[in-house]
């Protein structure tokens, strides 16, 4: 599931190949994919305009919208999504969703497999984001503001680093990975951890989520020491070489190694 390095990736995707291009078509094929706006809407809006900038909140990206009524663009990836920018219309995915094209010829497609990602309208980053209770961004928020609002939590380690309304942008991967490297177990209650161990686990965030970003979601270029490569049947840890073990939390299959992530309330 795409999370915050992923989503940050697409955002430069979508600078890198879709910026200052006039939109000439917009075709929805999935209809459901919409959230708050219709095809015609988006169409009206987008028709003869172009993107000015991208940026990202959490799991979302932005583009800006060049003239007209401005606004800005949104889409979350859901599941499995993610953008593909393509010259011949053969080359369109299989799941495209969404598709944009421009008047150079080129397409931009929204493509998301199981359609559980989204595409929206919104004034700004800022007003969708607190339109939709997210939490500060994982990459933005300072150390004292992330102990503040983890230490106002009851639920567990995990849980908490994945609730989008404490903070935008960690999911089921890193909040393993973040776990991981902090030596924290994944269900250590937050309101338990000390003043030391949130210093901690904001400054592995930031590691993970920096590290993340630069392999560009390609396994192998992850460190060995990092769980990401060893979180498989059989997989051990590559700090100590214990066997990993897995548990579920929030529905979603959980990494950690029992040796150096260890419950210490039993
Ligand atoms: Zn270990």
């Amino acid at each position: 599931m795409p999370e915050l390095p992923d989503v940050e990736y697409y955002r430069i995707y979508l600078t890198a190949t879709a910026l200052h291009k006039t939109i000439a078509r917009v075709e929805v094929r999935a209809p459901r994919i919409l959230e708050g706006v219709t095809e015609r809407r988006l169409r009206s809006v987008l028709a003869g305009r172009a993107f000015q900038s991208a940026r990202r909140h959490g799991k979302y990206v932005f583009a800006a919208i060049e003239g007209g009524e401005g606004g800005w663009l949104v889409m979350h990836f859901g599941m499995t999504g993610r953008l593909s920018y393509f010259k011949d219309i053969g080359d369109d995915p299989k799941h495209d969703r969404f598709l944009i094209g421009f008047e150079n010829g080129y397409f931009l497609a929204f493509v998301n497999q199981r359609k559980f990602g989204h595409v929206a309208l919104a004034m700004s980053p800022e007003a969708f984001a607190e339109a939709k209770g997210l939490g500060p961004d994982a990459l933005s928020i300072g150390r004292e503001e992330f102990a503040v609002r983890l230490g106002e939590r009851r639920g567990g380690a995990k849980a908490t680093l994945m609730n989008q309304k404490v903070l935008a942008g960690i999911g089921n991967i890193y909040a393993d990975e973040i776990l991981f490297r902090a030596g924290v177990h994944p269900k250590t209650p937050v309101n338990t951890l000390d003043e030391e161990t949130l210093g901690t686990l904001h400054a592995v965030m930031g590691d993970v989520l920096h590290t993340a970003i630069a392999a560009k979601r390609r396994c192998e270029d992850f460190p060995g020491s990092y769980l990401l490569p060893h979180r498989h049947e059989g997989g051990v840890c590559p700090l100590d070489g214990t066997p990993l073990e897995t548990i579920t939390i929030s529905g979603r299959r959980t990494y950690f190694c029992p040796t150096h992530q260890s419950d210490e309330r039993e």
